[in-house]
């Protein structure tokens, strides 16, 4: 059993933790002191996946009756576990080797979708069994789903492991606050209902309700290609015009957790009609809904997307204008957002990339002539499936993080 001591991640920690222990302990503020450690120790347990109590104290600076009583809580609120004994490096004792918990306690994702709903149970390090998922189609009426997720979920609190947090993804606008979905275009059965609250009533269990791309943004940020990065922005094109953004390693939430709409920009003057009143929106224009849309109109068919994938591979059909004016409009959302943030990363969920073999190498070239050269070209632009079942777990895990204290300003 190796414990990551000499891991590149471990040596971060430690390097950004001192920075952070030495000028946020402040004398009279006993009460954040003791949140900070908390905060910073299960960090650390997740970040580095499992850590002995003497490296925790060697990472955070913490020193070994402060880390001990912060394990010793950490350990009664159920969220990491005792998992062995390491040797000593030299002289001094054993000591004793901690990961997030798998056994007692557990967090639920669910997502739902405009086809489809799923439902799992994860350990406090997100993981869950893909075979274990509940499945079943998305019903037509609100109360329909609350009622199915509810059983879905309840099938997997039988067991001995304590509920702490359920995570739920929807394809909608989310006032997180008051747990509302204010408007889901393609799912409208959410419009104006609080998801979040009504299972949380059913259940006893405290829920958050996430945005789609904010539950793929997060999913990235624990176990995707944004792991570890502080500036980082997810998009997804699917239906709507989604955005979410890792700001210096903060998720941006604004005033009340609705940043990122960037899709609500209006490009087109006189354009289409947005679902949200407005005409002419990025949301109408650069979505693979809008390629679509464009595609059927100029064919005059009435595809979906993979049957367009499908005809334009088999030669049936050229989209290549089509294509090609959607990806315009999705490289200026893009170059926006690139503007805006200059983040490491920015992922991509669109399924019209596959549409054909260069669309995105295409698109990626329309981004560096839009958006300012110096943050564009240092910018990596990537394509990921997003996942929002992974993505419902992590935005729980997210949210009991959150509530341990404030994260560390870390020193780079
Ligand atoms: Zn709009």
């Amino acid at each position: 059993m190796t414990f990551a001591k000499n891991s590149k991640r471990s040596a971060d920690f430690a390097r950004r933790a001192t920075v952070a222990t030495s000028s946020q302990r402040r004398p009279g503020r006993p009460r954040l002191v003791k949140q900070v450690n908390q905060r910073q120790v299960f960090d650390a347990v997740l970040e580095l996946g499992s850590v002995s109590r003497a490296h925790l104290t060697r990472l955070t600076g913490i020193s070994m009756p402060t880390a001990s009583k912060t394990v010793a809580r950490l350990l009664k609120l159920g969220l990491i576990e005792e998992c062995g004994i390491v040797a000593p490096d030299g002289k001094g004792r054993p000591s004793r080797v901690y990961r997030t918990a798998r056994g007692k306690s557990q967090v639920i994702g669910i997502a739902i979708e405009p086809h489809r709903c799923r439902v799992v149970r994860a350990g406090i390090d997100g993981q869950y069994d893909a075979s274990a998922v509940i499945s079943f189609p998305t019903p037509s009426t609100y109360s329909n789903l609350i009622d199915k997720t509810v059983a879905a979920t309840q099938a997997f609190m039988t067991g001995q492991a304590k509920t702490l947090r359920i995570g739920i993804s929807v394809p909608g606008n989310v006032d997180a606050a008051a747990r509302l979905c204010l408007m889901a275009p393609n799912l409208h059965i959410l419009d104006g209902r609080r998801p979040g609250f009504d299972i949380q009533n059913a259940l006893g269990i405290e829920t958050d309700i996430v945005h789609e791309t904010l539950a793929t943004c997060l999913a990235e940020r624990s176990h995707g290609d944004a792991r570890g990065v502080l500036n980082f922005v997810m998009i997804g094109t699917y239906e709507g015009f989604g955005m979410s953004a890792i700001v210096n390693g903060e998720l941006l939430t604004g005033s009340h957790g609705l940043a990122g709409e960037l899709g609500h920009t209006i490009v087109q003057a006189d354009g289409e009609l947005c679902g949200c009143g407005n005409r002419g929106c990025l949301e109408t224009l650069a979505t693979d809904l809008a390629f679509t849309r464009l595609v059927n109109r100029t064919a005059g068919v009435t595809l979906n997307i993979s049957e367009i994938c499908d005809a334009v591979r088999n030669k049936r059909l050229d989209a290549t204008a089509e294509l090609h004016t959607t990806l315009d409009y999705l490289a200026t959302g893009i170059a926006a957002a690139i503007n805006i943030f200059d983040p490491e990363i920015v992922a991509l969920c669109s399924k019209m990339l596959d549409v054909t073999p260069g669309a995105f190498a295409h698109l990626k070239v329309r981004i560096i002539a839009k958006a300012l050269r110096p943050m564009a070209q240092r910018c990596h632009v990537i394509r990921v499936e997003g996942d929002t079942l992974h993505g419902a777990v992590a935005a729980a895990i997210h949210h009991i993080v959150e509530s341990l204290g404030p994260r560390m300003n870390w020193g780079g």
